[in-house]
């Protein structure tokens, strides 16, 4: 449910309606739009009498949600929310170009890429060193030794990091990379969900190989629900009957987001995709659509790649689709 006020209501009458709302067990969450204050209530709002509510001279309007998502509702929020990671600025007209290898590989991979994509552009640095492969047999990642290099590089190129987390457990070593990326695999382990809505970092969930929209916000929620707003989602490309490439990307899923949630949505044509000269069209379309940030797959040696060579660019051929989406970027706004 949401409490739509007044314009010009005072942070005094604001503060009481909100200790009346807890009385009654209710999570609040305030939105102060440009224009409007909103309250949304989390919790049994049936203990709520809407009649009484829309008599108080404070309030314009109450609303019931019906989506199973509140937080990440956004008739709760109805602004974009804008996630600022070291000072990149992600969502509301803020677009980012997230880009690295799938692995850390060496100190001396992980630093050539980190400079050449931060001179195409990037915003961000991407490298996995926690992977969860299909096969036991195959490369791992480096683990914590991945994450120390990414750091390495960080330090090298003033670049903030990104990397996937597989298990709860391993939350220390995550204490100086600035964004989690939560990998499609996990997007519905909701123990690891809970534990990162226990802290604050920005957190970058994939959305599941085969689920539906309304499952990849509740897993959202999941975060959310502890405490953590900092979310960033990403379309990766879903499962379908479709075999010529490795994913189907649902570009319908960015404006379908953007309606329906107020968090950034990120694309990620890499591994949507599976081939590296899909990666053009793919983030052209993404960013055509409204797509907050891109996240591309980057490799300094594509062919001899430890993970997901064929669908890695070349730091030239990222610098030429990341000059190119600015284009359309620019074109979309006008
Ligand atoms: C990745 O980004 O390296 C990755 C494993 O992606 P996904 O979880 O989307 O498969
Ligand atoms: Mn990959």
């Amino acid at each position: 449910m949401v409490t739509v006020l007044k314009p010009g209501v005072t942070e005094d009458q604001i503060e009481n309606l909100c200790n009346w709302f807890r009385t009654r067990g209710l999570d609040v969450h305030i939105s102060r739009g440009h224009y409007q204050t909103i309250i949304g209530l989390i919790g049994d709002t049936k203990k709520v009498d809407v009649e009484l509510l829309e008599s108080l001279d404070i309030i314009e309007a109450v609303k019931t949600i019906s989506e199973p998502f509140k937080n990440a509702n956004r008739k709760f929020h109805p602004d974009d929310t804008v996630i600022d990671v070291n000072g990149v600025k992600i969502g509301g007209g803020n677009f980012v170009f997230i880009a690295g290898p799938c692995s850390v590989e060496s100190e001396a991979q992980i630093i050539e890429v980190a400079q050449k994509v931060k001179a195409a552009g990037a915003h961000i640095l991407r490298g996995g060193a926690f992977k969860p492969r299909t096969s036991p047999y195959d490369f791992q990642g480096l683990k914590d030794e991945g994450i120390n290099l990414l750091l390495e590089a960080k330090k090298e190129t003033g670049l903030p990091i990104i990397t996937e987390i597989m298990n709860a457990n391993h939350l220390p070593l995550f204490d100086d990379v600035d964004i989690i990326q939560v990998g499609a695999r996990n997007m519905q382990n909701f123990d690891l969900l809970k534990e990162l809505g226990r802290i604050k970092k920005p957190i970058l969930l994939k959305r599941g190989l085969a689920n539906n929209l309304k499952e990849f916000l509740m897993s959202a929620e999941y975060i959310m629900a502890g405490g953590n707003e900092n979310i960033i989602l990403c379309e990766r490309g879903i499962r379908t009957f479709e075999t010529y490439t490795r994913n189907t990307l649902d570009i319908s899923a960015v404006p379908m987001l953007h309606e329906l949630s107020h968090l950034p949505v990120v694309v990620d044509p890499s591994h949507s995709g599976g081939m590296a000269r899909l990666v053009k069209p793919l983030s052209l379309s993404a960013a055509a659509a409204g797509a907050d940030g891109l996240m591309i797959e980057v490799h300094n040696d594509p062919k001899n790649a430890l993970c997901d060579g064929a669908q890695s660019l070349t730091p030239e051929q990222f610098s030429d689709v990341a000059e190119r989406v600015r284009k359309v970027i620019e074109v979309a706004k006008q």
